[in-house]
């Protein structure tokens, strides 16, 4: 039975990529940051919790990190914890550089010194093209050149740059994945996909009366998540180690999204979408489309759900929680934000 290591296990490609890796067969460890109040609701939601060795750990240590790998024994290591958020990088850069970069670093290291036949996954980003104004119209892929606009982008393209080192200068099979933005009901409150989803649920159950969003304008690659676990999995089990953009190569607007949103509850968006400056990122740039032609012709692996079934699963999901909350169902869906729900809704005030 071959093992597994997944850092970030409990985000949501950790989650999907553990499910799929246990359907496998696989045994998978997963590591996670301690905190007082542990977060494995994705873990419950798709029940799989059981199923895994959770191993606490700390990325940016390397005892920690060479821990789990003695600990675990992998034959892969999938590394996908981040401080992900690009608006939260500009807030604790330093963290950031840490979290994002130097643990890459920490567990190249301990691959090198402790088992130089593990095979090591790295989650990179299309957010490493940044504002390449000139590539802009192009779809951008392996060889297009990266101009990183934001701390998190930089330390992901650092880690990056060392995985592909350490695969040139030690033989180590360490791979990036180029990963376009990729969405699910899984995906969490703070990202704009989500926040859509959840609000125009929240509309149609006559909980929120207004959806509030900064750049409509910009257009992001966006897939959905399930999909592009899969992808990782094949990269690692590849005859050659390879880097390799994973998106759909089509782009849509967030007033796209926004529209097909309310398309699914019947409404138009004009009545309730108002425009908040405070949403805005620093240095966004417009357009983001990705060309997953490599990834297709050699790892055969293609996107299957299109953008408006997209949309319709999260918003469709959404709607679900909130009813079962309305009923006053106590479930495992993004736990801590469905409590602060249930105090506001007690008359609690929450301090921000
Ligand atoms: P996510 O849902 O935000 O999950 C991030 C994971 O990292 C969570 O398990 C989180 O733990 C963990 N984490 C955060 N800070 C940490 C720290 N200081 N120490 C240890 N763990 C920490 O992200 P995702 O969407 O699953 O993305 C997975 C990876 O792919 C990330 O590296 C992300 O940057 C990258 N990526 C994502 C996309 C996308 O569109 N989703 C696109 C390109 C690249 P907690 O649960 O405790 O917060």
């Amino acid at each position: 039975m071959k093992k597994a290591l997944v850092s970030g296990v409990t985000g949501q490609d950790g989650a999907y990529l553990s499910k799929y890796l246990l359907d496998k067969g696989y045994e998978v460890y997963g590591m996670y940051r301690r905190t007082s109040t542990p977060n494995f609701w994705r873990l419950d939601y798709l029940g799989i919790f059981d199923k895994i060795n959770i191993i606490s750990a700390d990325i940016t240590d390397f005892s920690s990190i060479l821990d789990a790998i003695k600990t675990s024994q992998p034959d892969e290591i999938y590394h996908l914890a981040a401080q992900s958020f690009v608006r939260a990088s500009f807030e604790s850069p330093i963290a950031t550089a840490n979290i994002d970069g130097i643990s890459t670093l920490n567990f190249l290291e301990a691959i090198r010194m402790y088992d130089e036949s593990i095979r090591f996954y790295f989650a990179g980003t299309s957010e490493m093209y940044g504002k390449s104004v000139q590539y802009q119209n192009k779809k951008l892929n392996e060889e297009s050149p990266f101009r990183p606009v934001s701390p998190y982008a930089a330390a992901k393209l650092y880690s990056y740059w060392v995985t592909k080192i350490y695969r040139d200068a030690y033989k180590l099979f360490s791979v990036s994945g180029i990963l376009f933005n990729h969405e699910s009901p899984l995906r969490g409150l703070e990202f704009v996909t989500r926040k859509i989803s959840n609000e125009v649920a929240r509309i149609q159950l006559g909980l929120s009366k207004e959806l509030r969003l900064g750049n409509m304008d910009s257009k992001r690659d966006w897939g959905y998540a399930p999909e592009y676990v899969e992808a990782m999995h094949t990269m690692l089990n590849s005859k050659n180690p390879k880097d390799y953009v994973l998106a759909t190569g089509e782009s849509h607007s967030v007033r796209e999204f926004v529209v097909e949103a309310f398309k699914v509850i019947g409404e138009n968006p004009g009545r309730y979408v108002k425009s908040d400056r405070t949403f805005l990122r620093h240095n966004d740039f417009d357009l983001v489309l990705g060309d997953p032609a490599n990834a297709r012709k050699e790892l055969g692996w293609k996107p299957k759900t299109s953008f408006k079934e997209l949309v319709k699963i999260m918003v469709k999901e959404d709607i679900k929680r909130w009813n079962l909350w309305q009923e006053g169902e106590r479930f495992p869906f993004d736990a801590p934000y469905y409590k602060e729900m249930d105090m506001k809704k007690k008359g609690r005030e929450i301090l921000e």
